[in-house]
Parts: structure tokens; sequence; C-alpha cells
């Protein structure tokens, strides 16, 4: 996913000033990122919108006291319902389309309600309020920041409004609605200036910022990949010996620090030789394989390790393990590789594939050393051969091997 993305972002980086709109993939994961912070934001500077506009009563008491009813009627009972139930969408989880155009709509509707509220009264200074009528397009293109093309519709639909309303209105002179009008537009174009910069950098920030944590992810992504790939065997897909190594003297001192006891697998196809001889090389890579698989099939997928020593030997770490079922774990995966049938006529003790398994267990303590618990096992595994192959030997460190 970051390796997907991460191209496009970088061509948007390099896209033209005027494209403010991402590429669809950009866009939504913008949108993931953003929407909470800017429906929270939204929420929180229109409820303060909110209440200046109700605040104004103050002035509509002062400039047209006749008529402070309809006035109140207009910003109590049909502007905060409508602004607080619109708010209140916004906050739940709407569309980005949905969300612009449900705060568009709400700022077209105050700029409507502004305007019968100005036109009802024909008080001397009632037509005052269309030189504040700017502050409309402030809210919208600055503090709330709607995105541009919401910002710039809503702009022109406010002027459309205000134009109609002024020009109707009597009481005002020809050159105060001309000069009210021009400051109107003005204070519109203005505001989009500052609207593009906004959206512009805010969306520039975020590109780089995504850039960043993406770059971020993908080298984690390389590096696990590239530990992944250093750690395992490229033909079976089982660990390697070189992470055998390290897992190794850390299960070891693990089992010194919890008192726990450690156990080892060391597991031999028999007769291989014949088999590659007999099958070619490639048909005994596939046998390898078949037994990687099989050797997992009987081992805890959480605790147990599975590795490939080498050649056709793998060994299996098998901590905090009883002797018991290490040995258990050794004769099911010698029982299961033996039930999978595969023939390897050249064989001498059995036209099949088997394998001989060496088992020792220890606990271990300050002074010993790991690589007597592996030696042990491949003492074991001897006897195993010698003792006719297809078997496990189970090997107590202290002492000799036993047969089991
Ligand atoms: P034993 O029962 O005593 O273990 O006999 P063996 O034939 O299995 O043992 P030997 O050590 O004589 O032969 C091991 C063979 O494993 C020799 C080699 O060709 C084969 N071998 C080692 N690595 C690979 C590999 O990656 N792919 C294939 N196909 N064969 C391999
Ligand atoms: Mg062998
Ligand atoms: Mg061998």
């Amino acid at each position: 996913m970051p390796q997907a993305l991460l191209p496009k972002v970088e061509s948007e980086l390099i896209k033209p000033w005027y494209r403010l709109r991402f590429s669809p993939a950009v866009e939504s994961r913008f949108e993931e990122d953003t929407s909470a912070r800017r429906s929270r934001h939204l929420v929180l500077t229109g409820i303060v919108t909110l209440s200046i506009y109700d605040l104004f009563l103050i002035n509509d008491n002062i400039f047209r006291p006749e008529t402070l009813a309809i006035s109140a009627w207009v910003r109590l009972g049909v502007m905060t319902p409508l602004a607080l139930a619109a708010l209140y969408c916004v906050s739940r989880n709407l569309t980005p389309a949905m969300r612009e155009a449900t705060m568009a709509a709400t700022v077209i509707l105050a700029m409507l309600l502004s305007n019968v509220i100005f036109f009802a009264s024909k008080a001397p200074y009632s037509f005052l309020d269309t030189f504040a009528f700017g502050l409309i397009p402030l809210v919208s293109n600055v503090i709330f920041s709607l995105r541009f093309a919401f910002a710039a519709a809503t702009s022109l639909i406010c002027t459309l409004i205000m134009a109609v309303f002024v020009v109707l209105y009597q009481p005002m002179a020809f050159e105060i609605k001309v000069y009210t009008l021009v400051l109107f537009t003005a204070n519109v174009v203005f505001t989009l200036l500052a609207n593009f910069r906004l959206e512009s950098s805010e969306r520039k920030s975020y590109l780089l910022l995504l850039r960043e944590r993406l770059r971020n992810q993908v080298a984690l992504e390389d590096n696990q990949t590239l530990t992944k790939i250093s750690a395992t065997d490229p033909l079976t897909g089982v660990a390697n010996r070189r992470h055998f190594d390290s897992v190794l003297a850390q299960r070891w001192e693990e089992a010194i620090a919890r008192q726990t006891m450690l156990g080892i697998l060391v597991i031999d196809i028999d007769y291989f030789k014949n088999y590659n001889d007999r099958y070619g090389h490639l048909q005994g890579d596939h046998c390898l394989r078949h037994v990687a698989l099989e050797i997992q099939q009987h081992v805890r997928h959480e605790d147990d390790l599975v590795v490939r020593f080498g050649g056709e030997e793998f060994v299996v770490l098998l901590p905090h393990v009883s002797v018991a079922s290490a040995y258990r774990a050794a004769e099911h995966i010698r029982q299961g590789i033996e039930a999978l049938g595969l023939p390897n006529e050249g064989a001498p003790h059995k036209p099949m594939v088997t394998v001989s398994i060496g088992a020792a267990v220890t606990q271990p303590a300050e002074g010993m050393a790991p690589s007597a618990l592996l030696r042990h096992a491949d003492e074991a595994l001897y006897q195993a051969k010698g003792a006719g192959r297809n078997r496990s030997v189970l090997a107590p460190l202290e002492g000799g091997p036993v047969c089991a």
C-alpha cells in the first residue's frame, strides 16, 4: 500500500499550482486523515459564528426597533435551529462533498436571512447592515475555509442575493447601493484569494507530511523483507542456519532465566543421495520442500523453530519442552514423513522417503554451551542411522545417547 501510494503523492507535489484536488487515491487518503479534524473545526467555528450572528439582535434593536420581532424570529426561530441541525450533521460522518455542501447551504441561508432582516425595515439606517455583509464571505472563505469550489460558488450566490435585495430596496440612494455592492464584491474577491491560498498550503503541507510517513513505512517494510530474506532458506522457506544461530543463543538465555528445558531435533533424510541419483536433483529439491512442509505440520507454530541446517538436514528448536514431548514431536514428524508415501526406490531399507531423528533435551545453565545440546542430538542421529534409519533416538544431555 505505501509503495503504491508514494509515487502518486510524488506526482501531486509537482502538479501545477492551480490544481487543488488530488487524484482519487490521494484525495481519499487526505479525507481519511483530515476529515475528523475538519468537521471538528467546522462545528466549533460554526457555533462561534452562530452566536455572533444572534448577537446582531442588539443592532436590530437599535437600528430597526419596529421590526425587532421579525429579526428575532428570523435569527432565533429560523437560522439558529437550522444552523444547529446542519452542524449536527457535519459532526456525524458526512461524505466530504455533503459536509462542504451543508456548510455552504448554511452560509447562503445566513446571507438570505440577513437580507430579509434589513429589507423588512424602512428605518433610516437599516441599510447600514449591508456594509457588514462582507463578514459573511469572510466567515465562509476564511474562517470555515470551505473547499475552494464550494467557497467560490457560495460567494457568487451570496453576491447575487445581496444584489437583488439592494437593488430592490427603495430607501437606499443609488450611490450607496453601488458603494455597498462594490465593497461586498471586493470582499468576496479578497477572501476567495485567501481561501485558495489556505487550501493550497493545507494540501501542500499534508502532501509533504504524507510523503515522509510513506517513505518511512516503505523503508521499514523493505527492512523487514530484507531481515526475513536473510533469515530464510530460499528453497524450503523455513529458517536458515544463520537465523538458527541467533535464535538458539536467545532461547538458551531465556531457558536459563526461566529455568525451563530446551530441546533440539536433528532430522536427516535417509538415503537422499540415492533419491537424487534416481529421480534427479530437481525432484530432490521438490522432496526437500515436502519434508520441510511436513515438519512444520508437527511443531508448535508460536514457539518452535524449523531450520534447514544444510543439505538434507533439518533442525527443530523446541523451547520449554519436556523430554517426553520432544520425543513425541520427533516421532510425529518421522511418522508424518513416512505417511507422505514419497517413493525412494533406491533406498535399501525401505522404498520410501523416510527420516532419522536425533533428539536432545536439557535444562540450560550458566557455564554450559548450547553447542553441546546440538552435538548430543547429532550423536543421537548417528545412533538412529546406525540402528537402521527411519527412527528417532533420544539423547539425555548427561550420559550417552539412549535408543528410545
Ligand atoms: P544417509 O541416510 O546416511 O543420510 O544418506 P544420504 O544419502 O542421505 O546422505 P549423504 O550425506 O550421503 O547425501 C546427502 C545428499 O543430499 C547428497 C546431496 O546430493 C543431497 N543434497 C544436499 N543438498 C541438496 C539440495 O539442496 N538439493 C538436492 N536435490 N539434494 C541435495
Ligand atoms: Mg541423509
Ligand atoms: Mg546428511
